[in-house]
């Protein structure tokens, strides 16, 4: 006879209290747990799945493969944050993706995504003057979060390249694919993104997802951070306009603070409670847009096969044109592909590549299980056909096969319609206002398109927690920062 399963306490020898409770562990709610525990404040950081890193995760399968969800390229600037926030020898592993290449019917072209070689490709393949190059650079640098949010990303377009859907497809499509924003969203959510990565080009983690996030957890365990997986906060009690506690696994934790990593509207609406706030600010809270979700495909290639380099990042189209309605459409045109090259994972000589494609959740949700195993075997196969352009015996490659849709990104992050980059811009303000809403409660996580994607998610969180911080020091004149 089987011996019933013992219910393990994931919540066992917890503290009754802590100055700080963060939920979730994606980038920006470990950073934040990190930096707090550094400062010298009791956290303890909740994550209802097994795994640390939210979106910022990977998985393994037989025949060796771990697969990145999203570790695809992020800005030069995480070098710093990196460094800054978590350690050098982390820092140290951040290396440049040399070979972006784009491939649609109106342009077939390989870079290195920096903004000397955009220069270069704007001028010699585009034939734009260099001065419009210059002055459109110069315009996009200079955008910052204050400024005018009335012109969109069209009319910037517009303004600086009339009628050449070419160059704003070069402009936009990586964009897109890096935050879901869309030429109808305010032009400063591309300028400061598009300036960030044109600083020096793409960057990314020598080591892989797996090995950056366990190196995170070691830091976060030596800075004394409580982290406990498998615990869902399922409430956060707010008095007098005041932080108390949390449930979390059905347990109640007293705590002075609280940042939450989870979306910003679930935090608001479900884990507070709107009665808390005041009726202006759920206004503006029911207007928050979610952004777009995301479908994937890994592909896993056999112990002792190759691939050919065919580039580290590949925006591949069959759409005439740039058109947002038909990135998110269920009908793949576009997808981008990640190719995974052994010196990603020193030592393992093993390849992979990934199909990643912004999508709706509703596209999804409402499929009966015989559609939806239906659906994401065509997403599987079509996606095959699509790479068989660039590696023509792929299938002979491959061992593993599998798909994720908007329902699988809900599932692991909790997040609203799987939404893969939080919020639109206006989720920003409701985000930085919550202070002002409850004493005590922060948010820190994909909002706003700007503090979207690896880098603006992991120096949100730093913005947050020195906030935290100011507030838990009010609180405790006497903390001394250990
Ligand atoms: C397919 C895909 C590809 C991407 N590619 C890139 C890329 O190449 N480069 C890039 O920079 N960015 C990329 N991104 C975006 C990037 O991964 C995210 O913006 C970033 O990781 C989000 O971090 P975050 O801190 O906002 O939190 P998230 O990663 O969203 O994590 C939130 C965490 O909170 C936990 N949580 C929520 N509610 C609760 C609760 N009640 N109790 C306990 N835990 C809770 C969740 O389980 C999760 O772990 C990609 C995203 C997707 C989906």
């Amino acid at each position: 006879m089987n011996k019933p399963q013992l219910q393990r306490n994931w919540l066992k020898d917890i503290r009754s209290a802590y100055d700080t409770v963060v939920i979730g562990s994606g980038l920006a709610g470990m950073t934040s747990a990190n930096l707090l525990a550094k400062m010298g404040h009791k956290v303890l950081l909740a994550e209802h799945h097994y795994n640390l890193g939210g979106m910022a995760t990977w998985f393994k399968r037989k025949g060796g493969h771990i697969m990145d969800i999203s570790l695809h390229g992020f800005p030069c600037g995480m070098i710093k944050t990196l460094r800054k926030y978590w350690s050098q020898d982390i820092s140290n592993r951040v290396i440049q993706l040399k070979n972006i290449r784009f491939d649609n019917p109106q342009f077939s072209l390989n870079t290195s995504f920096d903004k000397l070689d955009f220069t270069h490709i704007l001028k010699d393949r585009f034939g734009i003057f260099k001065e419009v190059i210059d002055e459109f650079f110069q315009t996009v640098r200079g955008m910052n979060f204050y400024d005018d949010i009335v012109m969109t990303t069209r009319e910037l377009f517009e303004k600086y390249f009339p009628g050449r859907t070419d160059v704003w497809r070069f402009l936009m499509e990586p964009i897109t694919y890096a935050n879901g924003s869309t030429l109808d969203d305010p032009a400063i959510t591309y300028g400061i993104v598009f300036s960030n990565f044109m600083d020096k080009g793409v960057f990314t983690y020598r080591g892989g997802t797996d090995h950056l996030i366990k190196e995170m957890k070691k830091e976060l365990i030596k800075n004394g951070v409580d982290i406990r997986t498998h615990c869902m906060v399922e409430k956060i009690y707010v008095e007098d306009k005041t932080v108390q506690g949390v449930r979390v696994n059905g347990q109640d934790i007293a705590c002075k603070s609280v940042l939450s990593n989870s979306n910003i509207k679930t935090t608001i609406e479900q884990l507070v409670g709107e009665e808390k706030f005041g009726p202006e600010y759920i206004k503006d809270v029911k207007n928050v847009r979610l952004n777009n979700s995301s479908c994937q495909v890994y592909m896993g290639i056999k112990k002792g096969e190759q691939i050919p380099h065919v580039g580290d990042l590949l925006f591949s189209s069959e759409a005439e044109e740039y058109c947002t309605e038909k990135i998110l459409s269920k009908d793949i045109t576009s997808r981008t592909f990640s190719f995974y090259y052994p010196e990603i994972r020193p030592g393992t000589n093993q390849y992979s590549i990934v199909s990643s494609t912004n999508a709706r959740y509703k596209d999804w949700a409402n499929l009966s299980e015989k559609e939806y195993l239906h659906d994401k075997n065509d997403l599987e196969q079509t996606t095959l056909n699509a790479l068989e352009k660039y590696v023509p015996d792929i299938r002979k490659k491959i061992d593993h096969i599998e798909a994720s849709t908007p329902k699988t990104f809900k599932h692991y992050t909790l997040h609203p319609s799987g939404t893969s980059f939080g919020t639109k811009f206006e989720g920003l303000k409701v985000s930085r206002d919550l202070p002002k809403q409850i004493n005590g409660l922060f948010h820190a996580g994909s909002v706003g398109i700007i503090m979207s994607g690896w880098l603006g998610a992991a120096n949100y969180g730093v913005i947050v927690a020195n906030e935290t911080d100011k507030f838990l020091r009010q609180r405790t004149p006497s903390l001394v920062t250990a």
